[in-house]
């Protein structure tokens, strides 16, 4: 028997005449992340089936719950358009539910939208109620407050399915696009990733390192992150570029309190170049609105000036406990608070500017004259590839 599964998904159903297009991003993500396997997918108007005769379970399971657009899914099962056989396979589908739930409480959902077979859904719906708690001991309906639900749909094939589990919901990575992630070692940039891969963003990351100044580790915590998050981005590249020479002209041109802004704009200007080479339409940041001193809306004003393409900042209202949450949840947490120091942290300021007046900074950053130290760093660019199996 293939494993085969339903999938439900969440806005993509909304997008009417668009529908198509993002219905195959998903069906192209979901091969796409298959593709040592064989695999089949279908469906319309919100029901898509996918299934796969050698595909290990696990596998299924962990791209199913990773790929964003899918809100749900669940093991289905598809007897012929026969009411004996539809009930018999609602009754295995409810021992199922009520082996895995320890409940027997349920409730069944019927839907026909296939008009010629004979049984209206609240007749197919009651009839099933009453097969599964004839046939299966310890059942007992519940519509208010059930432990479990068996759906049955009469489509152009029947389906038959219980309670499944939730998938990553958001739009099909590549439907909104590409952007370019400016990727710390930090615990917010890699949820700010994660939250525009689900807004249907294709993504690349750029991470900006200083060795010596910074670690071997260092770097190894950022391509740590990038593999935790390759499975919902569906695959990504990390382009690893070095600032050391940059950070060594800041320090010698300008004022200490100043140096951190200095910083993040040579980084937005220098982002803003590789997203141009790389077709990336938008940058991404994890930066949250005074979080610190260069993400007050002064500082945001000055270093997002640095790139004319739109700078995404998905946590500019999140607070940090809410950030922190997201990132346990993604499984980036632990790796982010390794100790390894970040370039920024090296050369942060005593008493950095909070307020910067617009001006004066742009006026520091046309005297480091950096431009073709930037272009210099970025012909060094090293790239590290990483599937979306990490
Ligand atoms: P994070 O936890 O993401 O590092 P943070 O709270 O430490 O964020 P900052 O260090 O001020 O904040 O960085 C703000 C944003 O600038 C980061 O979220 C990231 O998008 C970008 N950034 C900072 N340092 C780097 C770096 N070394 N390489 C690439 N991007 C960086
Ligand atoms: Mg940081």
């Amino acid at each position: 028997m293939p494993e085969t599964y339903v999938i439900k998904v969440g806005e993509l159903i909304l997008k009417q005449g668009n529908r198509r297009y993002f219905e195959q991003k998903l069906f192209s993500n979901l091969k796409a992340r298959l593709s040592a396997y064989k695999v089949r997918v279908s469906g319309r108007e919100g029901r898509y089936i996918l299934s796969s005769p050698d595909a290990p379970a696990e596998v299924l399971r962990k791209v199913l719950s990773t790929t964003f657009g899918i809100v749900y899914f669940s093991p289905v099962l598809t007897p012929p358009k026969d009411a004996e056989a539809i009930l018999d396979t609602a009754a295995a589908v409810a021992a199922d539910m009520m082996r895995q739930s320890g409940s027997g409480e349920f409730k069944i959902e019927a839907r026909r939208s296939d008009k010629s077979f004979p049984l209206h859904s609240y007749d197919l719906a009651c009839l099933a109620g009453d097969y599964i708690r004839q046939n299966c001991p310890g059942t007992k309906v519940n519509l208010h407050t059930p432990a479990w639900t068996v759906y049955i749909e009469i489509r152009d094939q029947v389906l038959v399915y219980g309670t499944g589990v939730k998938g990553s919901g958001g739009l099909p990575v590549g439907s909104a696009g590409k952007g370019l992630l400016l990727l710390s070692g930090g615990i917010d940039s890699p949820v700010a990733g994660y939250l525009m891969a689900g807004r249907g963003l294709r993504l690349e990351a750029v991470y900006y390192h200083a060795y010596p100044f910074t670690s071997r580790e260092a770097r190894e915590k950022v391509e740590t992150l990038t593999r935790s998050l390759a499975p919902f981005l569906q695959g990504t590249v990390l382009h690893v570029v070095s600032f050391t020479d940059i950070h060594l002209r800041i320090k010698e041109k300008s004022l200490n309190e100043e140096l951190t802004l200095l910083l993040r704009a040579c980084m937005m200007l220098c982002a803003e170049k590789l997203a141009v080479r790389r077709n990336a339409g938008c940058l991404v940041t994890g930066e949250s609105l005074s979080q610190v001193a260069s993400q007050t809306v002064e500082s945001i004003h000055f270093t997002g000036s640095l790139s004319s393409l739109p700078v995404l900042r998905p946590l500019i209202g999140m607070d940090k406990q809410t950030i922190i949450t997201m990132a346990r949840d993604l499984g980036t947490y632990e790796t982010s608070i390794l100790p390894y120091e970040d370039c920024c942290t090296l050369f942060a300021p005593l008493h950095p500017l909070i307020r910067p007046g617009y001006s004066r900074m742009r006026r520091a950053f046309e005297n480091l004259d950096i431009e073709e130290l930037i272009e210099k760093s970025l012909e060094g660019t090293e790239k590290v590839y990483f599937t979306s199996a990490g």
